[in-house]
């Protein structure tokens, strides 16, 4: 942990008052076990990013906790930077048909606001404790209802990169069960979402007569096929094009078996012609 100390020093000189050295992390959890941070810096707004990114190393570990409840911290603590969001980050502006949340708003906070000024929607976020950040990263739901059902885009910004803010379109981050592509998961970059399993999702959908999320997805893919109508092994949601053996039977495989389910679904689920 104390390798880390001259970062810590030099962060405080950047961004004085935000940053400390062997910090909690553990006890910043909603287990509340686990070690300290080498370095923790609490960020106050954008512009502490933005000084904040250019000033790590890339061989140093980062991480951003939110409301620390999907994280487990080891014993030994984390030889890293923390960053934890300060309350300028916990902004909600209620909108006609949008609503805008701060990374750090508290998931249940954001629903009670929202039912207040009338806004359905996000009524599912009330019971899990988490942050808008957070449920981003995780793409958190509860009660039949995802984040990827909700969210429309989100401003991000890469602190292995220039600390600019960067607005992501809701498909470039990739959001699947519990999982989005903003995240380090310890496989090597680059990798795109595999067709074939994302044809299985829209699968499980049809078994859960989620017929509507089924048909968006599918034809969510029919519309990623190349000119002559063929799909790669995988797909890259932030660059927007197929990765990957090219054409890959798998995937075509999967269509067919798919477009097979969901007609039958479908058929199942269309009321009955009376006679
Ligand atoms: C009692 C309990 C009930 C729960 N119920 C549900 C449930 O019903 N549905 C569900 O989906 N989950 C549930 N969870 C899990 C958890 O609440 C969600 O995964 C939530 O989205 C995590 O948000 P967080 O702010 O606590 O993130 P953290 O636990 O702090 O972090 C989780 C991950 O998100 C990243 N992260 C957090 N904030 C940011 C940010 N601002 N920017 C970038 N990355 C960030 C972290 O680096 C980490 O990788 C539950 C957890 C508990 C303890």
């Amino acid at each position: 942990m104390g390798a880390l100390a001259p970062l810590a020093a030099e962060l405080a000189s950047r961004l004085p008052g935000r940053v400390e050295a062997d910090a909690p992390f553990g006890a910043r959890t909603t287990w509340r076990v686990g070690g300290n941070a080498a370095v923790l810096v609490r960020v106050e707004d954008v512009a502490d990013l933005a000084v904040l990114a250019p000033a790590l190393p890339g061989s140093v570990p980062r991480v951003v906790l939110g409301r620390g409840s999907n994280v487990l911290v080891a014993d030994r603590g984390f030889a890293g930077v923390v960053v934890v969001l300060g309350a300028a980050f916990e902004a909600i502006t209620v909108g006609d048909d949008t609503v805008t949340a701060g990374g750090a708003t508290a998931l249940p906070v954001l629903a009670r606001r929202c039912a207040a000024a009338g806004r359905s929607g996000l009524g599912f976020y009330v019971g899990i404790p988490g942050s808008v950040g957070g449920a981003v990263r995780m793409n958190a739901g509860g009660h039949g209802r995802e984040t990827v059902e909700v969210l429309v885009d989100a401003t991000v910004v890469d602190l292995t990169g220039t600390g600019a803010p960067v607005v992501r379109p809701l498909p470039s981050l990739g959001l699947g069960y519990r999982h989005s592509a903003l995240t380090d998961d310890g496989l090597p970059p680059g990798e795109g979402a595999f067709l074939a399993c994302t044809f299985w999702l829209i699968d499980n959908y049809l078994l859960q007569r989620r017929h509507a999320e089924a048909r968006t997805l599918f034809d969510r893919l029919l519309g990623i096929r190349n000119d002559v109508g063929l799909l790669a092994e995988e797909y890259h949601p932030t660059l927007g094009r197929h990765v990957g053996n090219f054409p890959q039977a798998f995937s075509h495989v999967a269509l067919v078996s798919t477009a097979l389910n969901m007609q039958r679904s479908e058929r199942r689920a269309a009321p009955r012609r009376s006679d």
